[in-house]
């Protein structure tokens, strides 16, 4: 699969891993309602094209796979939602990842990476859609359940509304184009 600079385009601002990053195609659209950008197996595709430095494996996924592929993304965005507000994740959440995540273990692999081994960790049981759910499902759990969990956040831009986690103890928006949207709002407002 190739990324193509336009598909770069439209999914400009992710990259903070592959759960993160199926948890925002949710988002807020101009007029501060949200809104699913996966729409259909296509738009997935498109997502998936730019997913490559967390998702090496190029799962062969079909259409007939969304519907898992959206449950997944439930799931992320549930328990999510709760650790942003200090809540218990919902069982169902949490029972959904661990089910994604049990599909497919992973295996590790001696490997060579530029030049020199590394074990690198795979999931490729030949069933493409259980290794790709389990492997997104598990870096959810790594995040829920480490200590990157304490800094999760949801971004309040207007214009926004994603899941980040935090670079900085002080830091108010996902990204500095997200605070200065709102620094300009602000300003226009005043006028
Ligand atoms: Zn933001």
């Amino acid at each position: 699969m190739n990324t193509e600079p336009e598909q770069q385009k439209r999914w400009s601002w992710l990259g903070q891993g592959a759960a993160l990053d199926l948890a925002d195609t949710v988002a807020k659209n101009r007029e501060g309602v949200y809104e699913d950008l996966l729409q259909s197996f296509s738009d997935f595709l498109g997502w998936f094209a730019v997913e490559e430095q967390w998702l090496p494996e190029r799962y062969a996924l079909t259409p007939a796979d969304f519907p898992q592929i959206l449950a997944l993304r439930s799931a992320i965005r549930g328990a999510f939602l709760a650790s942003v507000e200090g809540r218990k994740p919902g069982s169902q959440d949490v029972e959904a990842l661990n089910a994604f995540a049990a599909e497919c273990p992973a295996h590790h692999r001696l490997e060579s990476v530029d030049g020199a081994l590394r074990v690198v960790s795979r999931r490729d049981s030949g069933r493409p859609m259980e290794s790709f759910l389990a492997q997104v499902a598990e870096d959810a759990i790594s995040l829920l359940g480490g200590p990157k969990a304490q800094g999760l956040r949801l971004c309040p831009a207007p214009r926004c509304g994603m899941f980040y986690v935090l670079a900085r103890s002080n830091q108010r928006w996902c990204s500095d184009i997200c605070g200065n949207r709102v620094r300009v709002a602000r300003h226009l407002k005043k006028k």
